[in-house]
């Protein structure tokens, strides 16, 4: 069985030093979360991921969803995961009451969002969509729409599903051609949509989908783009099921991981229309899919870091079993945990992890803040950060998601490359991360653009101040955290460096922000990362010299801190280097070259 015990003492770390739970609890409609209650979450939501998602992993990804008759079916373990995930109330955990959701707060629910994605990520990927699909009917939607749909999607008896892509139409979704003709009171839509996450399957009564199409007389590109609502089985007046839709998944993709998720090719309309409903306003759609994907965007990014977890955790294990060489000081043959280079493997996971969690935590109590907080001040300052972080979260999380996965398999040796460990399904489910809701390019391109030459470096500037604070708390603390002193100052001095650089030189030519967009990502995420772990080395610091806490979880985190001080955050200045000395290399090779 797998148990989430110790990432558990790791995310309580995190929500208690480093986030003011104390603020987020003052925020109107949050007053419940009390520490006893998370507290109680957080262990109820560990056990059901190591009793009843974990398990069922592995089924998953052997046997996979396939179409009989017009729909998927999914595994049968799946089946009764979902039944005991929606019998215990799971989908509605962070949805507000209004719609029969407990009201927990987004840095609350990360943390159990955690731990469903490090047990079994296929599974978890249907709530992730069916928020996704939530949010665009609560931001954009009518009352009726409200009313009708989201109690059940929020009780998770109905999921969601977000139906961007078609053949033509990935990143660059202006091509999108699904047509939506007005007729009466709703739309009839026809076209086809592929890679549709959990596009159809047979766990829930309904299945309801955002749909991104074109009204005939739409102007063409990205401002002709409508998004509609076409639910499975149609729903009546009093929120009743009704007929089976026009709307039909047409076979499922055998793909590289996350096997037991259904991603479907979807047809609409092949017999005459399927109803759909319009959300919002016509030619608004692409707008509204952004406003949604957002959440999406930092869901994605913690799905790098719970794959990271569920690797490390058993990479761990193995590490301690395996026995392999001798040491010096030590009988026979040693576990392999011994040797410096297994070590520096597990390092490296776990500093990276908590690091990922820390950002991403933080990141989502910004999120409460800018939804909530009273003063429209902190609102704009913390959706500032937000907007910043959110490519970050995703882009670097999930690219060293890419890294860990596959040290888990390297520390396994041979063993790791062999299905029957597991060590290699983490390191395939982890690879689709840097490519759904925006692959890693496009995440850099909206860093680099709308949220930094867009606002002029503002927003950057802001998080560099903070940095720049911590460096100086640094400087007071005790020597042990000289290293976090020297490498965190480095560090913002680096970004800085990158994002005058790019200031300055992003209009020089229209290569110049896409050649340098990676680097800055990747930058940004390193050095905010260890800064995060640096305000939990002096949290450790100050818990350890009053004599509180775990001695040994605090230990671990000043031992994790120092690691990447030294081991990690030196890569920002080979990011910074990259971005100003090797941007026009980029683009010197003409294509006919290649
Ligand atoms: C398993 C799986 C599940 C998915 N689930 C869903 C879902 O539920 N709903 C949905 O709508 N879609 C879904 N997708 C689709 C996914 O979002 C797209 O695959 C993704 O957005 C990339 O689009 P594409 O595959 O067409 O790649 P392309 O857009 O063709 O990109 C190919 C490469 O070119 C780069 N590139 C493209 N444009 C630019 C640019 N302007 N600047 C710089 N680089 C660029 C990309 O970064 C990438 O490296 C899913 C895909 C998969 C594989």
């Amino acid at each position: 069985m797998t148990t989430y015990a110790a990432p558990l003492r790791d995310m309580e770390f995190v929500l208690h030093e480093l986030v003011d739970l104390e603020a987020i609890r003052a925020l109107p409609g949050l007053e419940e979360a009390s520490p006893e209650l998370i507290d109680a979450v957080l262990n109820e939501a560990s056990r059901l991921a190591g009793e009843v998602l974990a398990p069922a992993n592995k089924l998953g990804d052997l046997q996979g969803t396939r179409v009989v008759d017009g729909a998927v079916q999914i595994p049968q373990e799946f089946k009764a995961a979902y039944k005991t995930f929606v019998e215990g109330g799971w989908p509605s955990l962070k949805f507000d009451p209004e719609y029969g959701g407990q009201g927990l707060p987004a840095v609350v629910s990360v943390a159990v969002e955690e731990m469903w994605q490090s047990a079994n990520m296929a599974f978890a990927l249907c709530p992730l969509l069916t928020q996704g699909a939530i949010d665009a009917i609560l931001l954009h939607g009518t009352e009726d729409q409200k009313r009708r749909y989201v109690r059940p999607m929020v009780a998770g008896t109905w999921t969601g599903t977000m139906n961007l892509t078609e053949p033509q139409a990935g990143s660059d979704l202006a091509a999108v051609r699904t047509r939506a003709e007005p007729k009466g009171d709703h739309y009839l839509l026809s076209g086809q949509k592929i890679f549709i996450t959990w596009g159809d399957h047979d766990a829930a009564e309904n299945v309801v989908h955002t749909v991104l199409a074109r009204t005939p007389d739409a102007p063409e590109g990205v401002k002709g783009i409508s998004m509609f609502m076409v639910p499975k089985f149609l729903v009546g007046a009093d929120g009743s099921l009704g007929e089976r839709n026009d709307v039909y998944p047409v076979s499922v993709e055998h793909k590289l991981g996350i096997h037991g998720s259904p991603t479907c090719v979807m047809s609409f309309g092949d017999q005459g229309g399927a109803v759909g409903y319009l959300v919002g306003e016509e030619n608004q759609g692409l707008v509204y899919m952004f406003t949604m994907m957002n959440r999406a965007r930092l869901a994605v990014g913690v799905q790098g870091l719970s794959i990271s977890e569920r690797a490390y955790q058993q990479a761990v294990g193995y590490a301690r079993d395996r026995l392999q060489g001798t040491l010096p000081g030590h009988q026979g043959r040693v576990a392999i945990i011994h040797h410096a280079d297994v070590r520096r493997m597990l390092m490296l996971m776990r500093s990276q992890i908590e690091a990922m969690r820390a950002l991403a935590y933080t990141t989502m109590a910004a999120l409460d803040l800018a939804e909530r907080a009273e003063d429209p001040v902190q609102r704009a300052a913390n959706q500032a950060r937000v907007d910043l972080l959110t490519p970050v979260v995703k882009g670097w999380c999930t690219e060293v998601a890419q890294e860990l996965t596959s040290l888990g398999v390297q520390v396994h040796g041979g063993m790791g490359y062999i299905e029957e460990t597991g060590a290699s399904q983490h390191f395939r489910d982890a690879r689709i991360t840097t490519i759904y809701e925006g692959t890693t390019g496009i995440q850099a391109m909206d860093l680099i653009g709308r949220k930094t030459l867009r606002d002029g470096g503002a927003a950057q500037r802001a998080l560099l101040g903070e940095m720049e604070a911590t460096v100086g708390d640094l400087e007071g603390a005790g020597e042990s955290l000289a290293p976090l002193r020297a490498a965190l100052s480095a560090g913002v001095q680096a970004q800085r460096e990158a994002l005058e650089w790019v200031l300055a030189h992003g209009a020089d030519n229209p290569h110049v922000p896409g050649a340098a967009a990676f680097n800055l990502l990747m930058l940004m995420g390193t050095v905010t990362g260890g800064w995060q772990l640096a305000r939990g080395a002096l949290a450790a610091e100050r818990r350890v010299a009053a004599g509180e806490g775990d001695a040994a979880l605090l230990q671990g985190r000043l031992a994790t801190a120092r690691f990447y001080a030294t081991q990690v955050a030196p890569r920002a200045k080979a990011y910074l280097e990259a971005i100003t000395e090797g941007a026009a290399e980029v683009m010197s090779l003409p294509p006919e070259q290649f």
